[in-house]
């Protein structure tokens, strides 16, 4: 028999490979195996049976080993596996890695040792290897090696194998997951009652094992059939050797089950269900559409359109009712960080255990036990972040993306480099399922979707009626031009007097105020005061954030921290201005003004740890603090009845980026931030500070007018075909030496010029704006190509093979549907 295998390669193709006799029963569709390939192992994922070609061209390979017979994706997920490979042009291999859990895979992992310390045969030695070899007991990794800045190429290595200055020696690397076995108690017959245990008491003289039996009674009495051999043994405060003794003896034995690893924030599920509400007019509507296409069990999308709190979570729980009743099941996407407790908590209220939770910030062991279970069909729903679009579910009936103007929806690395939102659509498609792409700010893509009539239209155009009240009204918008402020001198640093005054009254009268700053750290410029210099990262090209709470500047692309220069390098001054605010800065800012104040802070130094985000969520949503200052993360997700006022400290952060989508993504992050002011009996108030008040989004914020903005931008979009109206594609080029990267982009370039037709336009290359991150310099080009073009990916295909293999060292990235580029 012979198969075809996915690998996990940046190859378009299968690779072909025999399976021996003895297991031929075994392998199937979507099993996981390990092969040959070149001088390496490797696992890969069998995809379909092939007839033997007559005299095949090469010699086809045996498998090696059958990692896991039980199939790790269905024909379904290989299919759409399959579509994202070409689409975002990757290896098929490469698109199914990104489906399974990560560490499943087994790679080859090698260790060089240096034999012939004299090596005067290898005339390629890179400079420092043998100092490195000295260093490390002869021995080395690749990966060490290219950590030290050593890069050599595989070629090199075999080579200098053969002239035996180097062994190489392989060696397959363990399973990185694998399920948790648990030791339990079970009881054995005839000590399986109370009365036989307290019999059997009597005739024991040990005290701990007379212990263990106090603790097994109990156990017995209170239903506890197989309780864990670790909880018995504390609550004996015995050890495992008394224990051994009375399994020894027979009275009883010790079971191994699997223990399903949970993360530590996911709540034991309370017992009671939520009910779902009486739907108002607008749900309604929304609802029975929903539902009738549920049930039609075919292929619909449909664009929930609702301003925040206007019960679109509602609907995507009954519309999942409703696909449940049809013994369908769904998954529900949330942007990374809207997956709060208080998500998952309305999901599982609903829903109870047939929820599954999916999420980047879970563990390994957790994501490869959620992800078996789910596979085993465990479970009915998927509720989760961007790769949750690919879990294992069977039979699914609906699919919601939440928030799914959200950019990150779009994985940026590695490959592939899909947009979950757009995967979301294509895989409801293949299932014949309902997809519903939810949002108070859709994308301008969805709306043009709208119009084109592929997607159909659902709104929600109010808030949730009050009972008593009516429709909960909008917040009120108000402008504030910062520079009108400086100049009439009512400024106090980064507040201006309508906010402090509007934050003032909600700390008399016990509500909540959020204040968006989108930016960390304490001072985005540090710079001298004598010379002007400004410090950058040693190895990013980029000024550092001085971050005033740990004392330290920081580079914002690599993460690395920086102490403070005490003293400037070029004129000796020990004098810095600390310039612009960031979140911390602000936070200080607040503490002054307002001591008696209790303030928290939500950005990406404030939630290193896993939890922290969610506890300072949490500790918000309970009250305990009547200030929340954040970046873009405060505006998402949560439902804070008691927030009255939300400022904007500077509305004009990102609005300049080199990117065309940055006036959309500032519009959608301000509206969505405005949206959590006075969601409930209180009123609200929306400040946002400005520098630009003339620019033409502020007229909309103040009418909550999104449609209109959204017109405003489609029609730029439309006069310069950027999507929707056209495809962008980026080309990225990496390597540690800049010359050589921009060459091998300008290699690029006219390599495309002649794959491409002209009405493709090519835009760049050029440097990236900033141009070194981590000592890797980055050059890119956009390719724009007209709507309705679908050769582009096999061009592209075709323009990837004839540029060959990039130099050791360099990469090239396809980055279709590209976000953040130009
Ligand atoms: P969205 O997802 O659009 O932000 P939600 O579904 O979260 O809106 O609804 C906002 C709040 O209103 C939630 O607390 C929700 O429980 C409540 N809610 C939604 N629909 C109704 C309804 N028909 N009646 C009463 N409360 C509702
Ligand atoms: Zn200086
Ligand atoms: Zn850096």
């Amino acid at each position: 028999m012979q198969v075809g295998i996915a690998l996990p390669l940046p190859v378009e193709s299968t690779y072909s490979y025999a399976v021996p006799d003895a297991w031929q029963d075994l392998v199937q569709i979507g099993s996981m195996v390990l092969v040959p390939v070149r001088d390496r192992r490797m696992s890969g994922v069998v995809t379909r049976f092939e007839k033997k070609a007559e005299d095949p061209p090469f010699r086809i390979r045996p498998i090696l080993e059958v990692l896991d017979a039980e199939p790790v994706m269905d024909q379904a997920l290989l299919d759409l596996t399959r579509w994202i490979a070409q689409y975002y042009v990757c290896g098929w291999g490469e698109a199914i890695r990104a489906a399974l859990p990560a560490g499943i895979q087994r790679r080859e992992f090698s260790r060089i040792h240096l034999v012939d310390e004299a090596a005067t045969l290898w005339d390629r030695l890179p400079d420092g290897l043998l100092a490195y070899f000295a260093r490390h007991d002869n021995t080395a990794t690749p990966r060490g090696l290219r950590m030290a800045g050593l890069r050599i190429s595989r070629r090199d290595l075999l080579k200098a194998q053969r002239q035996g200055i180097v062994r190489i020696e392989s060696k397959l690397e363990k399973p990185r997951v694998r399920p948790q076995f648990v030791k339990h108690v079970r009881f054995v017959p005839p000590f399986d009652t109370i009365a036989s245990l307290k019999d059997l008491k009597l005739q024991l003289r040990g005290v701990r094992q007379r212990a263990l039996l106090d603790v097994l009674i109990v156990c017995l009495a209170s239903q506890e059939t197989e309780p864990a051999l670790k909880d018995v043994l504390a609550r004996a405060q015995a050890t495992s050797s008394s224990f051994s003794t009375l399994v020894h003896r027979g009275m009883v034995s010790v079971i191994e089950k699997e223990r399903i690893r949970l993360p530590s924030w996911l709540t034991p599920l309370a017992a009671a269900s939520s009910k779902p509400p009486d739907y108002h007019p607008a749900q309604q509507a929304a609802l029975e559409t929903l539902k009738a296409a549920v049930e039609a069990q075919s292929y619909r999308t449909f664009l929930l359109h609702g301003v925040t709190g206007s019960g679109k979570t509602e609907v995507y729980m009954a519309a999942l009712q409703h696909a449940l009743k049809r013994n369908r099941t769904g998954i529900i996407l949330v942007p990374e960080i809207s997956l709060t407790p208080q998500t998952v908590d309305r999901f599982r209220g609903r829903f109870g255990d047939q929820v599954a939770i999916m999420h980047s910030r879970m563990s390994r062991g957790e994501r490869y036990d959620i992800w078996r279970q789910v596979r085993s069909g465990h479970y009915k729903i998927v509720v989760g972040t961007r790769s949750a679009i690919l879990a294992p579910l069977d039979n699914i009936g609906l699919i919601v993306v939440d928030e799914e103007h959200d950019m990150s929806y779009k994985q940026q690395n590695p490959a592939p480099r899909y947009h979950g939102r757009d995967v979301a659509v294509v895989r409801a498609k293949m299932a014949d399922a309902v997809c519903v792409l939810g949002s108070a700010t859709p994308a301008l893509e969805s709306l043009a979707n709208v119009q084109s009539g592929k997607y159909q239209l659902l709104s929600l155009p109010e808030r949730v009626p009050i009972p008593g009240y009516g429709a909960a009204p909008l917040p009120r918008v108000w402008v504030v031009d910062m520079s009108r402020e400086e100049y009439q001198g009512r400024r106090t640093a980064n507040l201006s007097a309508r906010l402090a005054d509007g934050i003032r009254t909600r700390l008399a009268n016990r509500e909540q105020v959020i204040l968006l700053q989108n930016r960390r750290g304490f001072a985005p410029v540090f710079q001298c005061r004598e010379c002007g210099f400004v410090p950058e990262c040693q190895d990013c090209s980029v000024s550092v954030t001085y971050h005033k709470a740990y004392g330290e500047l920081r580079c914002h692309y690599c993460g690395l921290a920086r102490l403070p220069i005490t003293r400037c390098p070029l004129c000796n001054s020990d004098q810095f201005r600390k310039l612009g605010a960031g979140t911390q800065r602000i936070e200080e800012e607040l503490a002054r003004n307002f001591p008696s104040a209790r303030i928290l802070r939500l950005d990406t130094d404030s939630t290193r740890q896993s939890r922290a985000h969610f506890d300072i969520l949490s500790a918000f949503g309970r009250g305990e603090a009547d200030l929340l200052i954040g970046t873009q993360m405060v505006a998402k997700g949560l439902d804070f009845s008691r927030v009255s006022l939300v400022g904007v400290v500077n509305s004009d952060i990102g609005l300049r980026l080199p990117d065309f989508r940055s006036e959309e993504r500032i519009f959608q992050l301000l509206m969505q931030v405005a949206g959590r002011a006075g969601r409930a009996e209180l009123g609200g108030e929306v400040i946002l500070q400005t520098r630009q008040p003339d620019h033409p989004a502020f007229d909309h914020l103040i009418r909550h007018d999104f449609d209109q903005f959204a017109a405003y931008l489609l029609k730029q979009r439309k006069a310069l075909s950027y999507p929707p109206y056209g495809r962008v594609v980026g080309v990225v080029f990496k390597g540690p030496n800049e010359e050589a990267t921009a060459e091998l982009a300008d290699k690029w370039l006219e390599i495309l010029k002649c794959t491409l037709p002209a009405s493709i336009q090519i835009l760049g290359p050029q440097a990236a704006s900033v141009v070194r991150v981590k000592n890797q310099y980055r050059y890119h080009m956009l390719l724009k190509s007209p709507q309705g073009f679908f050769q582009l990916q096999g061009l592209l295909r075709q323009a990837t093979r004839q540029a060959g293999q990039p130099a050791e060292g360099y990469q090239v990235f396809i980055d279709v549907d590209s976000y953040g580029l130009l």
